[in-house]
């Protein structure tokens, strides 16, 4: 670990309210749930803070429940309990597909959907996913709460609505209506970061998000449309082909992303008629 632990301050929250009145009164301070993203940080030297709030021990964000047709996932819930969740398997079969393939089973253990959501990598898996079925974010702050919709969450590479006073609370799903679909490409099966992921629903206005092909996770609206207006898969390919703008970058290349891109656009929808 080249960063000094004992540089550090950890703030221990009593209660939920309790972590929401630090974050409204001691910033900067940075929520800490998992950890598997932020120790990353602290292992190359390169706090992201030198205050941290620890989430872990607050109940009152964990938790897979559903009411009105609606799945809420609290934000400290762990991909391993997404994955053992008979709720999730059957309501969002690909949220469970995703979770399965996020690092390997000890990350598994320890990261949360929250922080898959707040760290807002273009590389997260879970974020196709909750951008395909058109999720919502719980967002809770000392004074209040409010509902962002996952689509308008995110704002540039790695920045977001949400303001430094508040946290990730929970994210609701909405009934999905279709078939579900999901597929990770990266260099192996387990602790790869992806090069590609896709989410899609097979329904009559079919839904389809990307990861990894742009500076956030994105839907593609010019390829649903025509996917959706009966054009056919190669017409759907080609207008997917210029609706992503994927970058070079160590992982892989632009030209690279953006065929398997459209080989997994392709094969969504052989595999879903
Ligand atoms: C070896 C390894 C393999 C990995 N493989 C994958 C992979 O295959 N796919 C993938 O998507 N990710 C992968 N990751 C990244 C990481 O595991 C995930 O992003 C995970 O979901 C992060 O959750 P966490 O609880 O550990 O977040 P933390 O590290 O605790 O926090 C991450 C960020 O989110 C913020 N945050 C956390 N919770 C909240 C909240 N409730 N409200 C507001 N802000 C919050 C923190 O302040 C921080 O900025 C991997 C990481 C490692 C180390």
């Amino acid at each position: 670990m080249r960063t000094a632990i004992s540089t550090l301050e950890l703030v221990e929250p009593r209660s939920l309210k309790h972590a929401l009145d630090v974050l409204r009164d001691r910033q900067p301070v940075l929520p800490l749930a998992g950890g598997t993203d932020i120790y990353v940080l602290l292992n190359a030297g390169a706090p992201p803070c030198s205050r941290y709030l620890n989430l872990w021990n607050l109940d009152a964000l964990r938790g897979i429940t559903t009411r009105d047709g609606v799945v809420s996932i609290g934000a400290l819930t762990t991909f391993s309990e997404i994955v053992r969740s008979p709720l999730v398997r059957r309501r969002v079969p690909m949220l469970a597909a995703a979770a399965r393939e996020i690092g390997a089973v000890q990350i598994q253990n320890r990261g949360t959907l929250g922080g898959n959501v707040a760290n807002g990598s273009p590389a997260g898996d879970s974020l196709p996913v909750l951008a395909a079925v058109d999720a919502v974010v719980v967002l809770q702050r000392a004074d209040g709460t409010r509902r962002v919709p996952f689509n308008g969450f995110y704002t540039g590479y790695r920045r977001t609505v949400m303001r430094p006073d508040e946290l990730v609370a929970a994210i609701e799903i909405p009934p999905v209506a279709g078939r579900q679909w999901f597929r990770k490409v990266g260099t192996r099966a387990a602790q790869a970061i992806s090069k590609v992921v896709i989410a899609a629903v097979r329904a009559p206005r079919p839904r389809v998000a990307f990861g990894s092909v742009a500076p956030t996770v994105v839907r593609v609206p010019r390829t649903e449309a025509l996917l959706a207006g009966g054009g056919s898969i190669d017409e759907a390919v080609a207008t997917l082909a210029t609706e992503i703008a994927p970058i070079d970058d160590i992982r892989s290349t632009a030209e690279y992303r953006r065929r398997v891109a459209c080989n997994l656009l392709r094969q969504f929808w052989t595999e879903t008629a």
